[in-house]
């Protein structure tokens, strides 16, 4: 090769590598420290991928939550910290910030935004908490509830769903939620005393070895009714021993407690 060929592609590199600075580099200070020979290119991180949801669950939080009535702060910061869009099917993904439930397979649903909100803000969790779920369909509430406290236990009826739910969550990094299958009539004896526990099927009356599984001024919330229809939301705190205190919250309506692991 001559000297003015090799010449010409030593220009072409420079002036490839110049290029390659400029497009990775995008703020007006890197760029002046391009132009000027003696400061060296600093190369910034790479930012974090936006999140294209980020404004649909933003409005979410001011029309579904906070319009609808949801005051505590730590809540409303957490719907909108936790995605929702994946805890949901692909087809749905368009309606992942809308005020309703969806389908997630086997028959089942993700709660409505407002719902888990509702409920979450009702269990007034701490940091130190440590907290069962009873239904755990997408690991959504869990999720939310993750942020919020120590740890969450969650239990699962449907073998799919509760695997599906754990890998979700692994994969967004809630190391603090531990999903098992099995029928959480019964609790989870093994984690047991709980601060709080929240039911997200509708059984026909509260299941006792829920309530004993609450720690003195624990809570329970869990909607109560017939299948298939309307249920009541109730707050029920374990007041001592063998006393508890209940608060009707209104009408719901959840897929039923079912009773045969699947
Ligand atoms: N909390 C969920 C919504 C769950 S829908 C979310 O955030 O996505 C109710 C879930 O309860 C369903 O997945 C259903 O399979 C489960 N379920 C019903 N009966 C159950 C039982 N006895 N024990 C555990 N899970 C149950």
């Amino acid at each position: 090769m001559s000297i003015v060929r090799l010449l010409l592609l030593g220009i072409g590199l420079m002036m490839m590598g110049v290029l390659v600075a400029c497009t990775s580099t995008l703020t007006p200070t890197a760029v002046s420290d391009i132009l000027s020979p003696t400061t060296a290119v600093e190369v910034e991180p790479t930012a974090a991928p936006e999140d294209p949801y980020q404004h649909q669950r933003e409005m979410m939080v001011e029309e579904g939550i906070v319009g609808w009535g949801i005051t505590d702060p730590a809540v409303i910061e957490v719907m909108g910290k936790v995605q929702r869009h994946e805890f949901i099917p692909e087809e749905f993904l368009g309606q992942a910030y809308e005020n309703h439930p969806l389908p997630i397979g086997y028959g089942q649903t993700i709660s409505q935004p407002y719902i888990v909100a509702l409920m979450t803000q009702a269990l007034e969790v701490t940091e130190d908490d440590k907290v069962l779920e009873i239904g755990t369909g997408s690991g959504y509430q869990a999720a939310v509830l993750a942020e919020l406290v120590d740890h969450v236990y969650t239990i699962e009826i449907v073998g799919p769903l509760a695997e599906r739910a754990g890998e979700t969550l692994d994969r967004l990094g809630y190391e603090n939620v531990t999903v098992h299958h099995a029928d959480g009539y019964f609790g989870w004896e093994e984690h047991a005393p709980f601060d709080a526990i929240i039911v997200t099927a509708a059984p026909d009356h509260i299941p006792q070895p829920l309530v004993n599984q609450l720690k003195i001024d624990g809570r329970l919330i869990i909607p109560v009714g017939p299948v298939g229809g309307f249920q009541t939301l109730w707050l029920v705190t374990r007041v001592s021993d063998d006393e508890v205190q209940t608060e009707n919250l209104g009408g719901v309506r959840f897929v039923p407690l079912t009773r045969e692991e699947r």
